[in-house]
């Protein structure tokens, strides 16, 4: 009995290297470097969502009023909008840890409980992708975000017994890119819940200039908001263009950066007047060249295109779908012809395609 009980503890003893890998954020390359000496800490730094950050910032104000950790806040929207920008900010207005992992590397309920258990109270637990939780894993988030308790079995038959564990009262910070994907259980659990759309120009310009500031690069004004123009509505693009133009600069030009530079060195990288890349225009041709516009299931194109289907339903779709170049129907993905206006590609070549190859 005392053995057995030894081995169900040995499974809840978790190596503390393994942890670590575990809570580790993942700096992988240069740029999550540059990255996160970019990102703003507090809430007035913060640029745009003004909607999003009026709200965030009367529930923090009110939990601090209330001296009680915020509520669990969900984030959702597509990659590099500030999710988990926000999460480090709600943590620094907090005065609170913050805790970042994400939903594929919690791989077993075990790795939760580890990470649940060395919360302190008002901590903020960060769950990147919390839409790739494995079901397991899911149903011991439940217990954990609503009672702050979790019952861990151990064993099987009639060696099976339940380990309870009370946790602190925490605050977790899910981000996810696919709000659909979420269970509704997950989702419900959720006290607040923000939605992050894409940035207009104005403030991917001022973006731009915050960061060449703190970057010591030399922007002019147009030349910034050209850069704005072109950054698919995303902070993270405006920034990675913002370094790769100002690369540019330094090598061919005089290292100020000007709209003509900024024209040059977008182009040179593949990125044309409206901001698409070499990615967006594929898609875009493919529907209208092989699918005949559409409409045409994501499985389909993600198979012609050699893409995987995430990449398109999570980078790609969602910025095409805002600025109209494609429309999602039942049936599947359409082109609009402001697509066709922008590609070149008329109605009428359509047309032309059908008579030929019907003859
Ligand atoms: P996500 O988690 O949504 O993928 P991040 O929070 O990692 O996005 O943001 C990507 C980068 O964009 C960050 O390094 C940050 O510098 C910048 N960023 C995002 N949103 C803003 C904003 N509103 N104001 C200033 N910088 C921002």
């Amino acid at each position: 009995m005392k053995k057995e009980k030894a081995s169900g503890r040995e499974k809840l003893n978790f190596e503390r290297a393994e942890r670590e890998k575990l809570l580790t954020p993942e700096v992988r390359d240069v740029e999550s470097v540059v990255e996160i000496s970019l990102r703003p800490s507090k809430i007035a730094e913060f640029i745009g969502q003004e909607n999003l950050k009026e709200n965030l910032s009367i529930a923090l104000a009110a939990a601090r009023k209330r001296k009680e950790p915020l509520e669990h806040l969900l984030l959702s929207g597509p990659p590099g909008l500030g999710k988990t920008t926000l999460a480090h900010i709600v943590a620094h207005e907090m005065g609170a840890k913050i805790v970042a992992t994400s939903g594929p590397a919690i791989e077993r309920a075990g790795d939760l409980i580890g990470i649940l258990t060395n919360l302190e109270e008002g901590d903020i637990l960060f769950i990147d992708e919390i839409h790739r939780l494995s079901k397991v894993v899911e149903e011991f988030v439940y217990p954990a975000m609503e009672d702050y308790k979790i019952d861990f079995v151990v064993d099987k038959g009639p060696t099976a017994k339940t380990i309870k564990f009370s946790l602190k009262r925490f605050t977790l910070i899910g981000a996810t890119t696919r709000q659909g994907l979420l269970s509704s259980p997950l989702r419900d659990r959720f006290g607040v819940n923000f939605h992050l759309d894409f940035y207009e120009p104005e403030d991917l310009m001022k973006i731009i200039e915050r960061s060449a500031k703190l970057l010591s690069i030399p922007v002019e004004k147009e030349a910034a908001l050209e850069l704005a123009r072109c950054s698919r509505g995303t902070p993270r693009v405006a920034n990675r263009l913002l370094r790769r133009v100002r690369d540019y600069a330094e090598v061919k030009l005089n290292g100020r950066i000007d709209s003509a530079a900024v024209g040059e060195a977008l182009r040179g990288h593949g990125i044309d007047s409206l901001g698409l890349d070499e990615l967006d225009r594929k898609v875009l041709k493919i529907i209208i060249d092989t699918y005949e516009g559409g409409p045409v299931g994501v499985e389909s194109l993600a198979a012609t295109l050699n893409e995987e289907i995430d990449t398109l339903v999570d980078v790609v779709e969602p910025f095409l779908l805002k600025r109209g170049y494609l429309k999602r129907t039942a049936r599947g993905r359409q082109v609009t012809p402001l697509a066709r206006e922008h590609l070149n590609v008329s109605a009428a070549s359509k047309d032309r395609d059908l008579f030929h190859s019907k003859k």
